[in-house]
């Protein structure tokens, strides 16, 4: 069997391994052994990589090809540690957007790169092959500059608000019916230079495209588009592989692109929204009345008052937010939860489908801090029962438990919310009271008479809440 065929098999063991993992990584129990099918999947498709091209360039020397290899694993390495040291867990979306953007942008020069070397040839596998460049390019190309958007907002580095240009359906319609109509041109081109200039011209619109796709969408969307990247970068990637004929690349950005799709729709679901109006955009940028509302005044509470609430309390629920991340707060919120189980109470979490600022990012962390996942409930299990609870810790969550969602013309209008104000206490672990949620929206939680606030750092306040009941239970 030569070297191609070898390589051949081993793709296509590690794609079986590659989709074993997105089999395990869908439930808790089998993620741990999901993640290991995905890094044995890499490693042989790393091994057959390097071997292929170790094969297919007998005229450099296996030394030189050895060296490339090396020097572009030693610099990929050295930038990937550095990142994994340096990103902390609520700024993994900004770069999941970052890496996307690199995709789109590989996907884009091995477009260019391959239309540059295969230009002037004919027939329909020519034909096709352009067809499959100009698409590659045109996906990488909106991967790219949407992701950086998706990018410079998840990271506050741009407001999150959605930018509305006049028109702005007309506006990609338009992008859309030109970059059909350069195609068609495209396809019938046969030298680098009558090309080169419907290429170039798309790769232009298509960049455009990106920018404004995204800059469109409002913060409290912000989580479909996330996924939504994350499958135009499957499919670029999946692109890329048509043009270097590599059937691993396009096996697993196919995975990626598909799954990533079906994420964002099921995240389209749990916002109650339509998937073709997130791609739109708008959302997330009207304002109830324009002007800034007054709820009334809060009340503030204390960490001994806290303790007291849950020491007379039966049934308690926590619901997690971006705050418990940001605090680290989710190991003194677990041996909360502990303590208040071997007292007696009946702890449930009750998790959002976008708390925090990952799909899962709230499981993560409480899996992370050995919470028993039987008693982590989602939303449409638990948002019944908040009658019958009597206190919430509202734990650093905002948008997710804002009942503005309920009132029309709010820009959260419509999103299923957490309904923790019909328990019978709130108590709302966040830092100040200037700052809203994500999606910037104020939120009338805050004001309610059966509300206390807790100021301060998530993970103070538990440490602070757990002291006092120790101190109690002496
Ligand atoms: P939000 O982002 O709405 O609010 C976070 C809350 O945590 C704020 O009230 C903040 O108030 C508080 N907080 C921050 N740091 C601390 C701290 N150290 N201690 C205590 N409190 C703290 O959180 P949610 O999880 O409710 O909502 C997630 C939002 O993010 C949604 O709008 C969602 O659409 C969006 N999003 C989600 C993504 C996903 O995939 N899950 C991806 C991208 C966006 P303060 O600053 O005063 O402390």
């Amino acid at each position: 069997m030569d070297a191609q065929n070898v390589v051949a098999l081993a793709y296509l063991v590690a794609a079986l391994f590659f989709i074993n993992a997105l089999r395990g990584l869908s439930k808790h129990e089998t993620a741990q052994s999901g993640n290991t099918s995905g890094v044995i999947g890499m490693a042989i498709a790393l091994i057959a990589t390097v071997w292929l091209a170790l094969d297919s360039d007998p005229a450099r020397g296996i030394a030189a090809t050895l060296i490339l290899i090396l020097l572009a694993i030693a610099i990929g390495a050295v930038i990937g540690l550095r990142l994994a040291k340096k990103v902390g867990m609520t700024e993994m979306p900004e770069l999941i957007a970052l890496l996307h953007s690199f995709v789109g942008l590989a996907a884009v020069l091995v477009g260019y790169n391959t239309f540059l070397t295969s230009v002037g040839g004919s027939g329909s596998y020519h034909t096709f092959l352009m067809g499959e460049i100009f698409l590659g390019v045109f996906i990488g190309s909106v991967t790219f500059t949407g992701s950086i958007i998706a990018y410079l907002k998840l990271s506050a580095k741009m407001k999150s608000k959605a930018l509305l240009l006049p028109g702005r359906n007309w506006l990609n319609l338009l992008a859309i019916i030109v970059s059909v109509g350069l195609m068609a041109w495209f396809m019938n081109t046969n030298t680098t230079g009558a090309g080169l200039i419907p290429l170039l011209l798309m790769t232009i619109i298509s960049l455009l495209l990106g920018l404004h796709l995204v800059a469109a969408i409002g913060g409290g969307d912000m989580p479909v588009v996330v996924s939504m990247l994350n499958s135009y970068s499957g499919w670029a990637a999946a692109a890329a592989g048509f043009m270097l004929e590599n059937d691993l690349l396009i096996i697993t950005g196919a995975l990626v692109g598909s799954s990533g799709a079906f994420l964002s729709y099921i995240m389209c679901k749990a916002m109650n929204r339509s998937f073709i109006s997130v791609i739109l955009g708008g959302f997330g940028a009207t304002t109830s009345s324009g002007e800034a509302r007054d709820y009334g005044t809060h009340t503030e509470t204390t960490a001994s008052q806290v303790a007291q609430l849950l020491a007379e309390a039966k049934k308690v629920v926590i619901t997690p937010g971006y705050g418990m991340a940001v605090a680290q707060a989710q190991y003194p919120v677990a041996d909360l939860t502990k303590r208040l189980i071997d007292s007696g109470v009946d702890v449930t979490f009750g998790i959002h489908p976008v708390a925090g600022r990952l799909p899962g990012h709230m499981n993560v962390l409480l899996a992370e801090a050995k919470v028993a996942y039987d008693i982590v409930h989602e939303l449409d299990e638990i948002n019944d029962e908040f009658s019958d609870v009597d206190v919430v810790l509202v734990i650093g969550a905002n948008d997710t438990v804002n009942p503005a969602a309920e009132e029309p013309g709010s820009p959260i209008e419509g999103m299923p919310v957490l309904r923790v104000w019909e328990a019978k206490n709130v108590v709302v672990f966040k830092r100040s009271m200037g700052n809203a949620g994500y999606a910037g929206v104020e939120n009338p939680l805050f004001f309610e008479d059966n509300t206390d606030m807790l100021l301060g750092d998530a993970k103070a306040s538990v440490d602070a809440i757990n002291t006092e009941l120790s101190v109690t239970a002496k």
